[in-house]
């Protein structure tokens, strides 16, 4: 039996079943059109076979449509009727038993997923994209690829290159794990509720070897914290806190790592904060 998608009403009567008034809090909004969440699919190169990890299945729209190719799904569901109702949903739409696990849980603080994903595909709540995509990369290593719906200021963030407007400290540390791009925009009225900001699509791959261990990373994402705080300054008074104590301290590091003791965090790519982490290491 094929797997067939939600259709808007069946949303709206599904949700009224189990008496669901979605929540802006939980960054509820639901996608009612097949189009759409097939396009995400798409856009996400999943195949046939590959373990795909949804965040927030909600209704289950785009899980119909992840199962809908083949693949099975990991979902997890923070909303404890929305996670329980899932699986019959599956059922009811021609979705074969154990292509579909369904976890109850925040995803902020799930550390074990079963199946092993290797891709994440998600309309992620809003409010907490950012925490969600960078708790995933640091937890999973299994994951190769995703593609996420986020509002689009917090896609054009994720994907900026330094030296843009809105390069910040969630752009430097999602380039942690490798390069992300904007992959299409998405019309508001494909919601339910209609959300009142724009959607974006954003893609990301995860480089082929990590570019260092745990220790490494925090004691970077603390500097780009540092960086990002007082982003109008330059980096020998930004750092100066987290680099020794003082501006002199802070220069020292920062020539040793070959950047400009003037410049500012805005300017500096991954690399570029990752050597200043290790000039750091070196002298501390
Ligand atoms: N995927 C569905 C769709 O496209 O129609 C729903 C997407 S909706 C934007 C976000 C979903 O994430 C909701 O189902 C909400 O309950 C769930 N959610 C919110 N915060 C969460 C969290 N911290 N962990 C897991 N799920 C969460």
């Amino acid at each position: 039996m094929p797997v067939t998608l939600l259709g808007a009403t069946e949303i709206r009567t599904l949700a009224a079943e189990l008496d669901v008034t979605p929540t802006k809090k939980l960054g509820q909004n639901f996608v009612v059109d097949a189009n759409t969440v097939r396009r995400i699919v798409q856009v996400a190169g999943v195949r046939a076979g590959e373990r795909v990890v949804e965040v927030g299945p909600g209704l289950g729209s785009l899980t119909l449509a992840i199962l809908e190719i083949g693949a099975s799904v990991t979902a997890v569901e923070i909303d404890h009727r929305l996670a329980a109702r899932l699986p019959e949903t599956a059922a009811a739409h021609g979705v074969t038993a154990g292509a579909l696990d369904v976890v109850d849980a925040d995803a902020l603080r799930v550390s074990d997923l079963p199946g092993e994903p290797t891709v994440l595909v998600a309309n992620l709540p809003y409010n907490v994209s950012v925490p969600v995509l960078l708790h995933f990369l640091e937890t999973f290593p299994a994951l190769q690829r995703g593609v996420v719906m986020v509002q689009a200021e917090v896609g054009e963030r994720l994907a900026a290159p330094p030296g843009s407007k809105v390069y910040g400290a969630p752009s430097v540390k999602a380039a942690w794990y490798g390069p992300w791009r904007l992959a299409g925009t998405v019309s508001r009225q494909v919601f339910w509720p209609v959300p009142n900001v724009d959607s974006v699509l954003v893609a990301f791959a995860r480089d082929a070897s990590p570019r260092g261990g745990d220790d490494e990373r925090l004691r970077t994402f603390r500097i780009v914290d540092a960086a990002f705080q007082q982003r109008r300054k330059m980096l020998r008074q930004a750092l100066a806190g987290v680099l020794g104590g003082t501006a002199a301290e802070a220069t020292a590091v920062l020539e040793t790592a070959g950047v400009a003791p003037t410049a500012r965090g805005e300017e500096l790519s991954v690399d570029d904060f990752q050597r200043i982490a290790r000039a750091a290491a070196l002298a501390a």
